[in-house]
């Protein structure tokens, strides 16, 4: 029922792929395939009340463009020829928040099957450097596939375990941007939420991947240039979100601060983590969601609290 519920809530999201197109061009070219453009958003409930064929600009991201729930693309030119990703709007903030400039260095620790990999790219405009790693193969393969269509090229994948990766090792000497998207339980997934397991070994489940997160997360405060780090899930566990950032914070809180994001964003991480967004089908029209930003302190700047 959850699935059910949330699909008929959350818009389509399509993120607009800049680099094959703008945003301009794929709005003309739908109102000629018969939708409607009802121009920029500018509250949630103008999201709430799409219908039909309307659709209409996000409110916080620039090349998102917003349809009824449900509406499908897969078969469209736009989406076959890689000019639009079907992306929903909670998973385009942690590219669109680390906001990395073109010719920058930046790694993507668990990229596979890669939108956030390809909004990353877009962000670049393909100029710089874009590390990509999964442990898995087959996923890393789908993701091979993903961004040739989506036209990226400023990418080196590699099929390793990112806790493998020596931060030390001269070739990642430049990177400043690292986005983080472990395994996670996918509790936020509305298809997920059906699946019942017994208490204790959910608990155990959980203590697990926090466990994984955050050697993940402190691995990646190891490269030695590093400036901002995004770390998201798609999880609502406060054990896989909060708790791993303040856990790590704890450690290096000293040379790391939580950046606040989105002002207008009105679902936070748990207090004391306001700083945080978390999303939701309810608050924020989206699949439940959790991303962090940490930025590395300037020379000589104070620990805050
Ligand atoms: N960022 C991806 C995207 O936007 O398409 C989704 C990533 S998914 C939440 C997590 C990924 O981490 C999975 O593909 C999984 O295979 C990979 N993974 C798990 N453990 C890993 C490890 N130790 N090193 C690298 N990747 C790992």
């Amino acid at each position: 029922a959850g699935r059910d519920a949330a699909e008929d809530v959350v818009p389509r999201y399509v993120r607009v792929n800049t680099l094959k197109t703008n945003v301009e061009d794929v709005i003309d070219y739908l109102k000629r395939d018969g939708f409607s453009y009802l121009g920029q958003a500018s509250r949630l409930e103008d999201l709430r009340r799409l219908s039909g064929k309307n659709f209409i600009g996000d409110l916080h991201l620039p090349e998102l463009l917003v349809f009824p729930p449900r509406t499908d693309f897969h078969s469209h030119f736009l989406y076959q020829a890689g000019h639009i990703i079907l992306q929903d709007k909670a998973s385009c903030l942690p590219a669109c928040l680390l906001q990395p400039p073109p010719g920058a260095h930046v790694l993507d620790a668990c990229a596979a099957p890669g939108n956030k990999t390809s909004h990353l790219a877009a962000l670049l405009g393909n100029k710089g450097k874009l590390f990509a790693f999964d442990l898995d193969p087959k996923r890393l393969a789908t993701m091979s596939t993903l961004l040739l269509r989506a036209g990226v090229t400023c990418q080196e994948l590699a099929a390793q375990d990112f806790l493998k990766v020596d931060p030390d090792d001269p070739k990642y000497g430049r990177v400043e941007y690292l986005l983080l998207d472990p395994s996670c339980s996918g509790s936020g997934m509305a298809g997920r939420r059906g699946e019942r397991v017994a208490p204790e070994e959910e608990e155990r489940r959980l203590q697990a991947l926090a466990g994984f997160q955050l050697r993940c997360l402190r691995h990646a405060l190891r490269f030695p240039s590093l400036r901002r780090l995004v770390y998201s899930t798609c999880s609502t566990h406060a054990q896989e979100n909060e708790e791993v950032v303040q856990a790590c914070l704890q450690e290096h809180g000293a040379s790391y601060r939580l950046v606040p994001l989105l002002p207008s964003w009105q679902e936070r991480g748990h207090a004391p983590l306001s700083q945080c967004l978390r999303a939701s089908p309810s608050e924020t029209l989206t699949h439940g969601f959790f991303v962090a930003m940490l930025e590395r302190r300037g020379p000589g700047e104070e620990q805050e609290e």
